[in-house]
């Protein structure tokens, strides 16, 4: 067991994080997308140690986070245009591009793949810890297959005891992790992993904008994933999640028809409540709040002891499809339709 230490978004404890992190530990830092848990992206070791404390599938590869554009030549070759070119538009910020990578990222950082995915972060902490530290490594700071982390506090939940130190940033501003990208060519853009940087963004700036299979659907029998994380269980709460999609005087029918002891109900914040006969909670009313909630409101679920959760599904688009996809995770991919 080690002492984890919190320590605040002062200049002080930001330094304090990154000695941590340069002598081979493992630390808690907030994110704009989620909370990660950062080690030095070039040492082995302390990346392995990342793997240890999540329980992480060694063969699921970890994202490099970088402080300014030149870094990403020294991690990658071959890199593409467009990735400069999106680079440029959305970066500070929750993208993240697969390359080829150098042998100066370590096997264990990469997952044993010969590409690295890497993202400019725009939280100020993060970016001064990158900054003072080198390239950093940090995957989300859930146990794995767990809701992933948006405060400290849910961090000390999964970690305690597990890590150096907790560097409390205050709430992840988005709420679900970076939209993760592959190129296929020079003009077109495959998204493994939707996020707040949305298809309809890429489509800007892309002629061409795949939204993988895997994204919507269980990876095909045979296929080979394209990004090792789609083959996981992910994001789950202790409770059996079940997507209930329809109109909401459907959803009550189904709802009030089917509960169970300590089943909850994850709706919308201006879904009429007088017509549900089972115990709620809500999730915002627009695609960004939910996103901004939806694994927090998970983890609240956890703790009043939900067995049940039937959700109401967010939109199929925008920043919504990034929701989507971590429930129809977290619901194994069942989807009920009323
Ligand atoms: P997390 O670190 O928990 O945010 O998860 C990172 C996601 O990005 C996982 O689903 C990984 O499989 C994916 N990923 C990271 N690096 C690569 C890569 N080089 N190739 C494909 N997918 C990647
Ligand atoms: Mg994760």
């Amino acid at each position: 067991m080690e002492n984890t230490v919190l320590l605040y978004d002062s200049a002080e404890d930001i330094l304090t994080a990154s000695k941590l992190i340069r002598k081979g530990n493992v630390v808690g830092i907030p994110t704009e997308t989620v909370y990660g848990l950062g080690a030095d992206a070039l040492n082995p070791e302390a990346v392995k140690k990342i793997f240890k404390a999540k329980g992480r599938p060694a063969d699921n590869p970890l994202i490099v986070h970088i402080y300014k554009i030149e870094e990403a030549d020294k991690l990658g070759h071959d890199i593409p245009n467009i990735f400069y070119r999106l680079a440029a538009i959305f970066w500070p910020g929750p993208l993240t591009m697969i390359v080829p990578k150098n042998d100066i990222i370590p096997a264990e950082t990469s997952g044993g793949l010969d590409t690295v995915g890497i993202r400019m972060p725009s939280h100020r902490v993060m970016r001064e810890l990158i900054r003072l530290t080198g390239p950093i490594a940090a995957p989300s700071a859930n146990r794995s297959g767990y809701p992933s982390p948006t405060s400290a506090a849910h961090v000390m939940n999964d970690m305690n005891g597990k890590i150096s130190a907790v560097i409390d940033g205050g709430e992840s501003r988005f709420g679900v992790e970076s939209t993760v990208i592959s190129f296929d060519d020079e003009n077109t853009v495959r998204i493994l992993r939707p996020g707040s940087v949305t298809s309809e963004m890429l489509m800007e700036h892309a002629d061409n904008v795949i939204i993988d299979d895997a994204i919507l659907n269980d990876i095909a029998e045979g296929r080979e994933a394209p990004s090792p994380g789609m083959k996981y269980k992910h994001y789950s709460p202790q409770a059996d999640v079940k997507i209930i999609d329809g109109d909401f005087e459907n959803f009550c029918i189904y709802v009030n028809n089917n509960q169970g002891i300590n089943t909850f109900c994850l709706l919308f914040d201006d879904d009429d409540t007088n017509k549900i006969n089972c115990r709620y909670v809500t999730y915002g009313s627009d695609s960004s709040q939910q996103a901004h909630n939806f694994f927090a409101k998970l983890r609240e679920l956890d703790s009043l002891n939900a067995d049940r959760i039937f959700v109401r599904p967010p939109q199929k688009d925008g920043v919504g499809l990034a929701v989507y996809n971590r429930l129809l995770r977290a619901a194994g991919f069942e989807v009920i339709r009323v």
